[in-house]
């Protein structure tokens, strides 16, 4: 089977900097047809592939994980924060548009920094992947606009 419209593709994917540098990898199902589950530029390198095959592309920061945006940027005061405030910890914010999932990335003295972009945002990468199974999504996948099963979305 050939990857097309509505087909549920799962890839083992490699992330990497331009310079090969490695920033994720894994495997993942999503939803072919512009069901904005994965990257345009590599959805359409994937058009036609069957199992097995690989793609390899450069993108720009904006093709991938989109530019930083410095607004969901903020440091806030150590005293504001329960105790236990952790590097990597998560916590749900106000957001410039609304509610957003922030990270601590650092902790600067009496100051915490989070940051809720993408943590690939603003970073231009080579992107490469190879098929591992290809099948036609259920009509409730379609209709989801997502994959679910293994590798996909659980709910
Ligand atoms: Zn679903």
């Amino acid at each position: 089977m050939h990857i097309t419209q509505d087909t549920a593709v799962t890839l083992d994917y490699r992330i990497t900097d331009l310079q090969g540098k490695p920033l994720d990898a894994g495997t993942t199902a999503y939803l072919h047809g512009g069901y904005d589950n994965l990257f345009a530029q590599a959805e359409a390198a994937l058009e036609g592939k069957t199992v097995g095959d690989k793609v390899a592309l450069a993108l720009s920061a904006a093709e991938a994980f989109g530019a930083r945006d410095e607004a969901l940027a903020r440091s806030i005061p150590k005293s504001e924060f329960p105790p236990g405030v952790k590097v990597g910890g998560q916590l749900q914010g106000a957001g410039p548009n609304g509610p957003v999932v922030y990270r601590v990335v650092k902790i600067k003295g009496p100051e915490v920094l989070l940051d809720a972009n993408h943590p690939l945002a603003g970073q231009d990468i080579r992107f490469a992947a190879t098929v591992k199974a290809v099948r036609a999504a259920t009509a409730e996948e379609i209709a989801h606009g997502h994959v679910h099963g293994a590798h996909g979305h659980h709910h």
